[in-house]
């Protein structure tokens, strides 16, 4: 038997698993909806440990025996999230870490949502409701992956499904670091993304970096009258715009030496669409696109700064005076391929060489998160895309994000020799984060397979 029918006979198995599960699985996910488990209104709120503790149980129920939930606890020792652990060791010498969140964002604006949020309502093979997808899909990938290998596990597992990734894990750290042996592993799943469509599986390749600064711009001992002394002063808020404005050039590419410019990982198959981009995003047809290369890169690998907050005196309370100081923040997206601190260091000399008119310049650099890339020749990326293609009947295309996970680059650097996978049944119509949020079931049922497929055969 050539190994290529060894292959299908593995994966004939699991499909028939995971349909003879089926209606389990989404009834679980319907369930899970309805738990309303909205991290923003509390982590370590009785609701949270509700839900915790109905994810441990599906991941008894999936062969994970001590699935169990465990408090974790803020830095400040003050009482954290309810976390989702459990292993299954099968004396193999492969670990594989597996990790969701259970945890939702608010429904917002109900009023908004066709379905009731927190209700499960399957249509048009589509399940609506908040966390039916982000992240409650990834749960259900890993759940639905291990009932299918139920008994028949080849490699050891450890699962962590968090409990406040959508609170930014103010007591993942801790956690970490009082259970390292809860995540040590040889590879490991962050199931918490998105496939390219329903029908285009995707591994996730890259996540920018991050780099916040505020920057304090000073020209006058105190602002003065724009008649009297405007012309030959610069104000400090025009003094600000100037800066801000060097930092591109006229095409909108953003020109700071030592700002690293990447190409999206492992090579672009297809270019994003800007037609979908331009709608996505509600840019007003007049404006054009800023930078050059390819959308993708612009977006996932090359940097990106925004000025997203600035002292100046509102329009209605302004009068005629040079302002004498202007503090503006800037949140800089940056190559994943970049240190943070290398990035901060890099935008900060610049704004010091570069203070228009002599002005006064002092940085203060508040956050940096270094981003993550996916080594694309690495063995395991390799097979987890045959095992994609195998299921979906297409090859994967990979996809950068253009955000952070903050917390992949913190376990890739605790565990350096791990091969860090990121993917996740999300697509372009799933609306995370956004009323309306649904889980397309096929492209779940098709995670759950490859996920299992691939676990099968490391
Ligand atoms: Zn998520």
């Amino acid at each position: 038997m050539s190994s290529e029918n060894g292959e299908n006979e593995a994966l004939n198995e699991i499909s028939k698993k995971i349909e003879d599960n089926w209606e389990s699985f989404v009834c679980a996910l319907e369930k899970k909806i309805s738990l309303k488990a909205v991290s923003a209104e509390g982590i370590s709120s009785p609701t949270m440990k509700a839900s915790a503790e109905f994810v441990a149980q599906c991941l008894r129920d999936a062969g994970i025996d001590n699935a169990r939930v465990e408090q974790a606890t803020q830095e400040d020792g003050t009482p954290g999230a309810w976390e989702v652990v459990g292993q299954k060791d099968v004396g193999s010498d492969k670990t594989v870490f597996l990790y969701a969140h259970h945890d939702v964002q608010p429904a917002g604006d109900e009023s908004a949502w066709r379905t009731p949020p927190f209700k499960g309502v399957v249509e048009r093979g589509r399940l609506y409701g908040r966390g039916s997808s982000d992240d409650g899909g990834g749960i259900m990938t890993h759940v639905g992956a291990l009932t299918a290998l139920k008994g028949n596990l080849n490699c050891n597992v450890k699962v962590f499904i968090e409990g406040e990734e959508e609170m930014g894990s103010p007591s993942f750290v801790p956690f970490l670091n009082a259970h390292p042996d809860y995540f040590d592993a040889d590879v490991m799943f962050i199931t918490d993304s998105s496939n390219w469509s329903a029908k285009i599986p995707s591994l996730t390749s890259s996540l920018r970096g991050n780099v916040t600064m505020d920057v304090t711009v000073k020209c006058l001992e105190h602002p003065v009258h724009s008649g009297t002394f405007g012309g030959p002063i610069l104000d400090a808020n025009t003094l600000s715009c100037m800066l801000v404005s060097s930092f591109y050039d006229k095409d909108g590419n953003v020109v700071v030496p030592g700002l690293v410019q990447g190409e999206p990982i492992g090579g672009l198959k297809e270019d994003l669409s800007e037609e979908d981009f331009r709608k996505d995003s509600s840019l007003l047809p007049s404006c054009r696109l800023a930078g050059s290369g390819s959308l993708a890169s612009r977006l996932w690998t090359k940097p990106a700064i925004a000025l997203t907050g600035m002292n100046i005196r509102p329009v209605k309370e302004a009068f005629n005076q040079l302002a004498s100081e202007c503090t503006f923040r800037l949140s800089v997206r940056i190559s994943p391929l970049q240190k943070a601190e290398d990035a901060a260091k890099a935008l900060k000399d610049f704004i010091m060489k570069n203070a228009p008119f002599g002005c006064q310049i002092d940085v203060h650099v508040l956050e940096t998160g270094t981003g993550w890339a996916m080594d694309p020749h690495n063995p395991v990326a390799l097979k987890a895309e045959k095992c994609f293609q195998e299921v979906f009947g297409c090859a994967p295309e990979n996809k950068g994000e253009g955000g952070s996970i903050p917390m992949i680059p913190i376990l890739q650097a605790k565990f350096p020799k791990a091969n860090v996978l990121v993917d996740g049944p999300e697509d372009p119509l799933t609306n995370a984060h956004a009323p309306n949020e649904s889980q397309d079931l096929s492209e779940l049922r098709g995670d759950m397979e490859a996920e299992a497929l691939i676990l099968s055969s490391l």
